[in-house]
């Protein structure tokens, strides 16, 4: 089923993403997550995509997994700058004979060691270059990223939403947030995207916080902020490995109920591969959820 068809769904919908081995580990290692994952009922199970394409196999592989074995519609990630069109041709193809209908279209980071600009005569310099493609020829619902706190690359909020906005236009059907933990940050950038002409739906992607390194590796990576309340929550408990990962599901899930509140379309948990802690989240948002009817006027 398309995504977007999920999303129009009076029930906000929750998801989940997973990424798969890494190169060289078995596939199957992934197995018993995805399982357990499948029993929460989620809406859509997305599957990342290795830097520069290095889970290309892996990524085709699980999503179709999720699809025909589970019946559960999987989102595939796609990246594009370092890739030709046949290569991107080749995995949209083997996509599709897997009954795999929705992409989320990225540009993948600039790898280590070169900038943007190396990459300005490439066949995909931008996402958008990917979701014309992936458009013109047909067939699939579409995803791409969005960032409450702004890409790093941009040079400030607004040119990044006049992007968002061009690759909108190219085609995105609905969009997944980068993580963040001040739900206010994720209401400005909602509205003053709309504002701003981005009328698609777009998902917030909650990462419950597990363990210490966990924090500084999303802090550098992203350069997503930590609020007081959460970095008192960060210092109290750091040294107890328990605590701190309790402390970090609780409060995934009260960003949760609050974007519930909200009236968030839906709710897309990056799960980390942790079936057994997102489980936990899940159910202990389940009955607000459940007695939801999403206010259609914030899609
Ligand atoms: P773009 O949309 O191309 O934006 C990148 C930069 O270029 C931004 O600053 C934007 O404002 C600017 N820009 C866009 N269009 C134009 C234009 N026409 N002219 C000038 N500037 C422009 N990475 C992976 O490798 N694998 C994954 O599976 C993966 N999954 C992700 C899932 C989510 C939900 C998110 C938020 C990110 C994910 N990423 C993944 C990371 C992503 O690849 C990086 O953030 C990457 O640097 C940007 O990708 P993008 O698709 O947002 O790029």
């Amino acid at each position: 089923m398309l995504i977007s068809e999920k999303i129009k769904t009076n029930q906000p919908t929750v998801s989940f993403e997973i990424f798969p081995p890494k190169p060289g580990y078995p596939v199957d290692t992934i197995y018993d997550t995805i399982d357990s994952l499948s029993d929460l009922n989620p809406d859509f199970i997305s599957v990342t995509y290795g830097a520069g394409g290095s889970t290309k196999d892996t990524t085709v592989e699980i999503s179709s997994l999720v699809e025909q074995k589970h019946n559960i519609p999987a989102l595939a990630h796609l990246t594009c700058l370092t890739s030709t069109r046949d290569e991107i041709d080749g995995i949209l193809d083997k996509l599709e004979a897997n009954g795999v209908r929705n992409i989320l279209a990225l540009r993948g980071d600039v790898p280590q060691g070169s900038c943007a600009v190396d990459f300005s005569d490439s066949m995909y310099s931008h996402s958008g270059d990917l979701v014309q493609h992936i458009k013109e020829r047909g067939g699939f619902c579409i995803g791409g990223a969005c960032y409450p706190e702004k890409h790093k690359e941009s040079k400030n909020a607004w040119d990044d939403i006049v992007h968002l906005r061009e690759k909108v236009d190219q085609g995105l059907d609905f969009l997944i947030t980068q993580l963040f933990f001040d739900n206010e940050l994720f209401y400005g950038f909602v509205e003053k995207a709309g504002s701003m002409g981005v009328d698609v739906p777009i998902l917030p992607g909650i990462m419950p916080v597990m363990n210490l390194k966990q924090v500084s590796k999303i802090v550098s990576l992203t350069g997503c902020s930590v609020p007081k309340k959460f970095l008192r929550i960060i210092e109290k408990y750091e040294h107890n490995p328990e605590a701190l990962k309790e402390a970090g599901m609780a409060y995934a899930a009260s960003q949760i109920i609050d974007l519930l509140a909200w009236g968030v379309p839906g709710v897309h948990i990056y799960s980390m591969n942790k079936a057994e802690e997102t489980r936990r989240i899940v159910n202990s948002i389940s009955t607000i959820r459940g007695t939801q009817n999403r206010d259609c006027s914030k899609l």
